[in-house]
């Protein structure tokens, strides 16, 4: 790796046994959408740690705060993707979650395939909704709140229907917005900005 390129990344972690099918899809998403080289880390984080035996999931808060340690050195932002159901204490399950500002995000791809909801599958669309996924979780990490925009990635969805209707992309307030924070990202060399215009 570049060292002198390592603070303006974005690095994808595999949580437990992801394609690397699906790593590459997201990757090219985000460095595509959001502007900043992403690649997919050789090691994987074994979530095993934060099994809740009674839940039966993952938590969501523990595998977060186990990806933000490696934001420190290694990447801008790292993205963890999670093959694993995540949950939070107050609900029954997460697509995934974010620090506002900081320097890493998890996505779950769970619940994003349709043989989850007894469909057939559809790997293409299970693809772009984790992309999807992804870009919208590492916007919280570029500060950007929920956006009121019915097909903006950053809408709030809570099904994959919603996920699927929110697929229209970025709008033009929250692209601005994440090439501001981008910009300021790739102007300094040292330590990650971790600016956020929205707090
Ligand atoms: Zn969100
Ligand atoms: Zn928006």
């Amino acid at each position: 790796m570049d060292r002198g390129f390592a603070s303006s990344f974005v690095s994808v972690v595999p949580v437990g046994d992801v394609s690397q099918e699906i790593c590459g899809t997201v990757a090219q998403e985000v460095t595509g959408t959001i502007g900043l080289v992403c690649t997919v880390s050789p090691e994987t984080l074994d979530p095993r740690f934060s099994f809740d035996s009674k839940r039966k999931q993952y938590s969501s808060p523990a595998l977060l705060e186990s990806l933000r340690m490696r934001s420190v050195e290694r990447a801008v932002r790292v993205l963890g993707l999670a093959d694993v159901d995540l949950f939070m204490p107050v609900l029954t399950f997460v697509f995934g979650e974010a620090i506002l500002g900081g320097g890493a995000a998890i996505v779950s791809i769970r619940r994003l395939w349709q043989s989850f909801y007894g469909l057939p599958e559809n790997p293409a669309l299970t693809r772009a909704r984790a992309a999807r996924e992804a870009v919208h979780e590492l916007g919280h990490t570029l500060g950007l709140i929920h956006c009121p925009y019915y097909s903006c990635t950053m809408r709030s969805t809570r099904s994959v229907e919603e996920i699927d209707l929110a697929s229209g992309g970025l709008c033009g307030p929250c692209r601005r917005q994440i090439a501001i924070v981008v910009g300021g990202l790739l102007g300094s060399d040292q330590e990650p900005a971790h600016r956020s215009s929205t707090q």
